[in-house]
């Protein structure tokens, strides 16, 4: 079978794979900062024999690692990053290591290894049977501000592949066909002038009032809009004491929506919003404007392909403790109830089978949409925590640290690098996936939605 030696590769190096993983979950570093996760990951992809590249695509902490020559080019897709605020440590309580300290809530330290495994898998089953073609890991940063990718895109990144394979973690084992938002993102900072709010308002010009009279009209452009569009938002400054009207305040946005041209007009509008607030507050307006991304945009031919190998490998078996853990922490859940509901409890805790594959609709965002809109690419997603699990959660520390999250992270490396040989074994698939690739895209050829004058994040440690 193809895969044969690729998974015997994956059981045989696990420790290490599972010592990486680990490491990136004991030392979780979030957007940009990845500095220790880049360090290590180029280690192993060294001694694995890939030629590695630190500090790629003039980002600091992102690492390629090549290996093999000529076509086909077979890209993975590895992530780096941690989330804020998400620490907790390996049991079914919520206790975090460290109290507001980051953590693996979205599994990255399994993503990074799942996708690493992949290409170190298809490179031994490459090298045993002399198949031609080139393997290149990214280990791409901060995935979860939705920037890492698109700023490698706008350097040079993943045009050169033939084709290209994502990993999540995630409740079930399911190749995605789903759709998830593209996104704009960008703070509009107001600066007005300060005065006595009690003794002399009338001197005063609120960077408070232009930042909520722009929330405001917001709000009446919610209605107008695309049904696919979602405008949220927060508060990043907003004055300091009711006694003095504020001089600076600063709201951060998000745009969302379903192509980059409706998150283009829609994000246009709210910065007439924006603006119109400025004017009607005498206060001045600077929009930081922090990036975007597209919309994912799954190859069919290519999550077929790892749909079918994922049924052929089978899925793993997890022991009485592992589920014992997984039902602890489901009873947890906020989304238990939700989740009884549907019957899927029943058949266990944590998900024991291969879901078809379903065109679902994700309001979520993830930077993989750019790469997916640069050549095909699939996302395959394996079972790594209890079913029940809200996204971003403790719930999903807890378990990306022990051997739920490892098991789910095996076999999707395992899936991954099966794909990809059988890809490889056969161009005519290959052609396939770029036939409905160049389809899909005639009309809108990619344009990176970060422009040149924007600098990449730099870490801050
Ligand atoms: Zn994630």
């Amino acid at each position: 079978m193809t895969g044969t030696t690729a998974i015997r590769k994956i059981d045989a190096e696990q420790e290490k794979l599972i010592d990486l993983s680990k490491k990136m979950w004991e030392h979780p570093e979030t957007a940009y900062n990845e500095v220790e996760a880049s360090k290590w990951t180029a280690e192993l992809l060294k001694e694995y024999g890939f030629e590695v590249e630190t500090g790629a695509y003039g980002l600091p902490t992102c690492v390629v690692g090549r290996w093999g020559s000529g076509k086909p080019v077979v890209g993975f897709l590895g992530e780096l990053d941690a989330l804020p605020g998400l620490s907790q440590k390996v049991c079914d309580t919520k206790d975090p290591v460290s109290p507001d300290a980051p953590g693996q809530g979205c599994g990255h330290n399994l993503l990074n290894v799942a996708c690493l495994a992949g290409a170190l898998g298809a490179k031994a089953e490459m090298e045993e049977k002399k198949l031609p073609g080139t393997l290149v890991f990214y280990a791409c940063p901060a995935e979860e501000v939705l920037t890492g990718k698109v700023f490698m895109a706008r350097n040079g990144a993943f045009k050169d592949l033939d084709i290209c394979f994502a990993w999540h973690g995630s409740s079930k084992n399911q190749v995605s066909f789903g759709t998830m938002n593209g996104l704009n993102s960008a703070i509009f900072h107001y600066s007005g002038r300060t005065a006595h709010a009690g003794g002399a308002p009338w001197q005063g010009r609120s960077a408070l009032d232009a930042a909520e009279i722009a929330n405001v009209g917001a709000n009446y452009l919610r209605e107008h809009v695309t049904p696919d569009i979602r405008i949220h938002y927060s508060y990043k400054e907003a004055g300091t004491a009711p006694n003095i009207v504020p001089d600076r305040a600063s709201v951060w946005y998000y745009v969302r929506g379903l192509s980059r041209e409706a998150i283009e007009d829609a994000y246009r509008r709210l910065v007439l919003c924006a603006e119109g607030a400025a004017h009607m507050t005498e206060t001045d307006l600077e929009v930081e404007f922090l990036g975007g991304c597209y919309n994912t945009m799954p190859n069919r031919v290519l999550t077929d392909l790892a749909h079918d190998t994922m049924e052929e490998i089978g899925v793993p078996v997890w022991s009485d403790e592992e589920k014992a853990f997984a039902d602890s922490l489901n009873r947890q859940s906020p989304r238990f109830e939700e989740v009884s509901k549907s019957g899927e409890l029943e058949k266990g805790p944590i998900h024991s089978v291969v879901c078809p594959v379903e065109e679902e609709f994700g309001g979520g965002s993830t930077d993989v949409g750019d790469v997916d809109h640069i050549c095909p690419c699939c996302q395959v997603n394996t079972a790594t925590y209890n079913l029940a699990a809200p996204g971003h959660s403790w719930q999903i520390t807890a378990c990306a640290g022990m051997s739920i999250g490892f098991k789910g992270m095996l076999f999707g490396g395992k899936v991954l690098a099966a794909s990809a040989l059988k890809a490889i074994e056969s161009p005519e698939l290959i052609e396939k996936a770029k036939a409905e690739f160049a389809e899909k895209t005639k009309n809108s050829p990619y344009k990176c939605p970060i422009g040149p004058e924007i600098p990449v994040p730099q870490p801050k440690c």
